[in-house]
């Protein structure tokens, strides 16, 4: 048996697309994330949670290729910034390592990312975001799909 978890609690949904667990605040109507009782923008306390949108275009990127202090996952892994239609940019994992096979506005949108597992046994896992279009490893377009368009 196995069963996942995620690395900190209320940061996203394991729903299938996860969502990103964000806020909204009444007062200037910006959304932040993470969740924050005071909005970060103009301080007010009047926010309430929000789901954010599971989409959203490459803003910044690069390879992480030595793990972090405590990181027990796999390297090297992509890292950046998305931007989401709400305006937010989040700081984020990327699915692509490869900062070569990434480019600036290219659709994203949200996974979750197995990290490493725990010493239950349990998948570890986090939100990171992946490019709509990179295919699939050993899958290319075929000739003839590139020239017809
Ligand atoms: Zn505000």
């Amino acid at each position: 048996m196995s069963s996942t978890v995620p690395v900190h609690p209320g940061l996203f949904t394991e729903d299938d697309p996860p969502r990103l667990l964000g806020g909204r605040c009444h007062a200037c109507g910006h959304h932040h994330f993470p969740r924050h009782d005071i909005c970060p923008y103009c301080a007010s306390a009047d926010t309430e949670g929000a789901e954010l949108s599971g989409v959203g275009r490459l803003w910044a990127w690069t390879a992480v290729t030595h793990p972090p202090p405590g990181y027990r996952g796999e390297t090297p892994y992509g890292f950046g910034v998305v931007e989401l239609p709400e305006g937010l940019r989040i700081v984020t994992r990327l699915t692509e390592p490869d900062p070569g096979r990434l480019r600036a506005d290219q659709p994203m949108h949200l996974v979750t990312d197995p990290l490493h597992t725990d010493e239950e046994g349990r998948r570890v896992v986090t939100y990171a975001f992946a490019p709509d279009e990179t295919p699939s490893p050993g899958e290319t377009l075929s000739p003839e799909e590139t020239v017809s368009r």
